[in-house]
């Protein structure tokens, strides 16, 4: 079982071809947004698919050109089963954003919330803390995607019951492999951040995520087929809490 958790299919040039491949190659896909807007035009590269799940989002770093699209995240919010992408930037270039980021985050949490809950693929770069902070006495399941907070942050999020999608640029660095080794093997599934995400200089495509199972392989000590039979039992596990 191929899994990509966390992949900005829209965003590829041909989006329809590689929907096309990922359905060919039988790749599980939660193909997420970055403005409610696009919502209704990335459902359409999932249409015929029995893997692909879209996700409705705002991403932190478009918070400030996009607040207003709130009301569209509302209004889409029961027709969509997951939520992402979503969170906050801490990072030098939005920082000073901040303000407005929190406020479309914390609205996003609590629609959600009230809805029941979802599963949420979040953003927390330079903000682990603010992040887990907003997170806490919110239904639903945190997949907290390209974490790169401190281990003391990994721990309380851990704690909290969060699950983290991990790619093969994350592990291809000693620190985001150090967070890794931490993390609950059961609570683990692979993602690409494709077309963003980038490894030996090239854009990630869906079915990459074989490279982190490689490389979750070497980390674990264990052989790729038991890798996948791990992430095959989290992916069933996650879309069973779901319900
Ligand atoms: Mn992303």
């Amino acid at each position: 079982m191929k899994i990509d958790m966390h992949c900005h299919l829209d965003l590829y040039q041909n989006p329809f071809e590689v929907a096309k491949e990922c359905d060919d190659k039988g790749i599980y896909l939660l193909s997420v947004t970055t403005t409610p807007k696009a919502w209704e035009g990335t459902k359409l590269l999932a249409h015929g698919s029995s893997r692909i799940r879209t996700a409705l989002g705002l991403h932190p770093q478009l918070a400030h050109h996009r607040a207003h699209e709130i009301e569209l995240f509302d209004a889409l919010l029961p027709e969509a089963k997951y939520i992402g992408e979503i969170g906050l930037d801490g990072g030098t270039n939005f920082k000073k954003h901040w303000d407005i980021q929190l406020k479309v985050f914390r609205h996003i949490l609590k629609s959600s919330h009230n809805s029941g809950g979802r599963i949420m693929s979040i953003h927390s770069i330079k903000s682990a803390s603010e992040v887990l902070d907003e997170l806490k006495s919110i239904d639903g399941i945190p997949l907290l995607h390209w974490f790169t907070g401190t281990q003391g942050q990994l721990k309380r999020a851990i704690n909290m019951g969060c699950w983290f999608t991990v790619g093969p640029a994350m592990l291809n660095t000693k620190k985001g492999q150090a967070l890794v080794s931490m993390m609950p093997k059961d609570r683990i599934l692979t993602e690409t951040d494709g077309p963003f995400a980038k490894f030996n200089r090239k854009s990630l495509m869906p079915w990459d995520s074989d490279i982190a199972t490689k490389q979750l392989s070497e980390l674990w000590h264990i052989p790729v087929a038991l890798v996948h039979e791990q992430l095959e039992m989290n992916l069933k596990h996650l879309v069973k809490l779901n319900h």
